[in-house]
């Protein structure tokens, strides 16, 4: 298979307010184009070439960094674009929601965990929602372009939902206040989105 760069579900300005359309048009163009460019330049020669990525960033620690890094901004960033939407906010939905109400106690507990979890994240990185091995579900972050689906991560899981904190996603907007662009992210959360993964997820364990 050859890889690919995925075109927005959306326009770049759709999800003005919250992000701006300069940042969303960069964002795609320049950051996430360029993980795709490094990592199709990285991967060949690795024995990797054309598995296919989620393979790939399950093997990231046996690979070369550039393919960790750029196969780990490639797939973060396909996930993101996704699990944003014009139309999102609100609470979560479907079977994702119960299981949010569950875990965490109530769609705001688990908010203010994720916040945590994105406000805290030193320097550049994400903030996740996977589901763990056992079904359960888990709030961590990463550090760069990793993420809880590569075998070196901390929190191992398969991540349905993620917000990029690298400055580049927000700084045009919000310079220094990280957390009034996570605030912002939840009036964009595309929770069918993300409850798909989710049931997607949970059908493969
Ligand atoms: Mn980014």
């Amino acid at each position: 298979m050859s890889y690919q760069f995925p075109e927005l579900p959306y326009s770049y300005d759709a999800l003005e307010p919250y992000i701006d359309k300069a940042t969303m048009e960069i964002h795609h163009t320049k950051h996430h184009k360029t993980y795709f460019d490094k990592f199709v330049a990285a991967i060949k020669d690795t024995g990797f070439d054309g598995k296919p990525l989620e393979e790939v960033i399950r093997n990231a620690g046996k690979l070369p960094a550039a393919v960790r890094n750029n196969g780990g901004g490639l797939y973060n960033h396909s996930l993101f674009w996704e699990i944003l939407s014009p139309r999102g906010g609100g609470d979560p939905v479907g079977k994702l929601a119960d299981s949010v109400r569950k875990q965490f106690g109530s769609y705001d507990d688990f908010k203010n965990r994720f916040t945590d979890a994105a406000i805290n994240r030193f320097g550049s990185g994400w903030a996740w929602l996977s589901v763990k091995p056992d079904g359960s579900l888990c709030v961590c972050s990463s550090p760069n372009q990793d993420n809880p689906m590569m075998d070196i991560a901390d929190c191992n899981g398969i991540p349905i939902l993620g917000l990029d904190v690298w400055e580049h996603a927000y700084y045009l907007k919000y310079q220094n206040r990280r957390p009034e662009y996570i605030s912002a992210f939840w009036s964009i959360v595309n929770w069918e989105k993300a409850n798909a993964n989710y049931e997607e997820v949970l059908s493969k364990l």
